[in-house]
């Protein structure tokens, strides 16, 4: 079902309305015409509400949904593996959840497919910004990477950073970085003090600058350099031309690891922006880093610019429910872990490699909304592509087409935008008594375990 139905049936029932009193009577009386058009002119301002509430509906139960995929290198021989294990990524990818939660962006991968390691000993020891030949090589291996996984964000995690390197503590500048735009984001090995650092490095590729312009070592120091810029907080700005509500600030180093919260020389107050992402201010608290409005709002329309050129696969999900299925238990355990689904049970028995007489069952997702979608049809599955904002997931399983003995229907419905699929008749029956329709039947798939098949897991999540 869809979220914001009630909002969405109010608009269509004004555009009625409206569209209604288009249809002029000849004979109708200039007093009947003013009231038509008082009338006319009060519909029309309350679809204009009525339009900036499903709006904001679909706003706030929207967000974007990108996937990762990250390599960890190691040298040439696997010596020296970067040290960043599946659980590391997941944390980076806990904490930059709750930081970009204001730009309603989740982040995830599939354990399964998303995490590998790879051995090439110049990426492993990149470091940025020396000018050596050897770099230069390292960075056109990890363009590689990113051109190889257009629908996902590469993360490239290389061991050669020093930890422990003053100021910063355990990371200095460089230590991870990434571009706007680019194709990967290149990360040091996991430090547990600096979770956020994901988030940081994930913020340039999402095209945030940084909150600061200048890096300076003392505060005596930095008391100089802003006096020589004449006091002005303006020329501390760094981010304005796509954020607006940062205030500037200055990086000072020997402040970093202190509780300061801002600094005055000459009458003007610098503040440390310690909990914004974007700074390199350690935070008052570990999960402390956030961004601002104006930030969120940068990062959104960055996201929606690369989801309309197909990059990253950006997809919106939130205003659905969907029914997924899969026979890969490890993909149902990380969907109900870590995106949201609820383990529903066995859907029915079916084959995981072709069996004489089946038919591979497509699988779909929309990028619009996030909802499955599984057919046997090719005319269908590429319609649903080429035209209807699907996106192919492959092969889910075999079945057969048409019923053989053992086999039973498996039902297909749609519930304004979420396609559900079950062999139980009352399920079905229920689903269309309740403004679901009815699709037909999808398939023939067995109720229980026959031999060479394999269960077929059902999972949901709300809109
Ligand atoms: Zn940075």
């Amino acid at each position: 079902m869809s979220v914001c139905e009630n909002e969405e049936q109010e608009v269509n029932q004004l555009r009625a309305l409206i569209a209604a009193m288009a249809d002029v009577t000849p004979d109708e009386t200039p007093s009947e015409r003013a009231d038509a058009k008082l009338k006319l002119a009060q519909l029309e301002h309350q679809l204009a509400s009525a339009q900036s509430a499903l709006d904001n509906c679909r706003r706030v139960h929207t967000w974007y949904e990108v996937r990762l995929h990250v390599v960890r290198m190691a040298n040439d021989d696997g010596s020296n593996p970067t040290a960043v294990t599946l659980a590391n990524a997941e944390e980076w990818i806990r904490v930059a959840n709750l930081v970009f939660a204001p730009a309603r962006l989740r982040v995830l991968l599939d354990p399964a497919t998303d995490f590998e390691t790879r051995n090439n000993t110049r990426l492993n020891q990149l470091v940025e910004g020396t000018g050596l030949k050897d770099d230069d090589d390292a960075i056109n291996d990890a363009n590689g990477i990113g051109d190889q996984f257009p629908n996902r964000i590469a993360v490239i995690c290389r061991t050669s950073r020093p930890l422990s390197a003053p100021p910063f503590g355990n990371c200095g500048p460089g230590c991870g970085f990434s571009g706007f735009p680019g194709k990967y984001v290149i990360m040091p090995a996991f430090d547990p003090n600096l979770a956020w650092l994901f988030a940081h490095e994930l913020g340039h590729y999402l095209g945030l600058p940084h909150t600061f312009r200048f890096v300076i070592d003392t505060t005596r120091d930095a008391g100089i350099v802003f006096d020589i810029l004449g006091d002005s907080l303006q020329a501390l700005e760094n981010d304005a031309s796509v954020v607006n509500d940062t205030p500037p600030e200055m990086i000072i180093n020997d402040q970093s690891a202190g509780p300061n919260t801002s600094v005055s020389f000459g009458g003007q107050t610098i503040s440390f922006l310690r909990n914004n992402v974007m700074s390199y201010y350690r935070p008052l608290t570990l999960n402390g880093k956030t961004i601002t409005q104006g930030q969120a709002a940068r990062v959104m329309a960055v996201l929606q610019q690369r989801r309309s050129a197909g990059l990253d696969v950006a997809v919106l999900v939130g205003l659905c429910s969907d029914h997924f299925y899969t026979t890969s238990v490890a993909e149902r355990d990380n969907a109900v872990t870590n995106v949201g689904y609820t383990n529903e049970g066995i859907a029915c028995y079916v084959f995981d490699l072709q069996a004489p007489g089946t038919k591979p069952l497509f699988r779909l997702r929309n990028s619009n909304n996030g909802d499955h979608f599984y057919t046997t049809s090719v005319a269908e599955h590429d319609n649903a592509m080429n035209n209807l904002g699907y996106t192919d997931e492959g092969t889910a399983c075999y079945v057969f087409d048409s019923q053989v003995a053992g086999t039973t229907p498996l039902y297909r419905l749609l519930n304004s935008c979420d396609h559900f699929y079950t062999t139980s008749k009352d399920e079905h029956d229920n689903a269309v008594a309740n403004k679901g329709t009815d699709e037909g039947i999808a398939c023939y798939v067995f109720d229980s375990q026959a031999p060479g098949t394999v269960p077929l897991y059902r999972l949901f999540r709300a809109a």
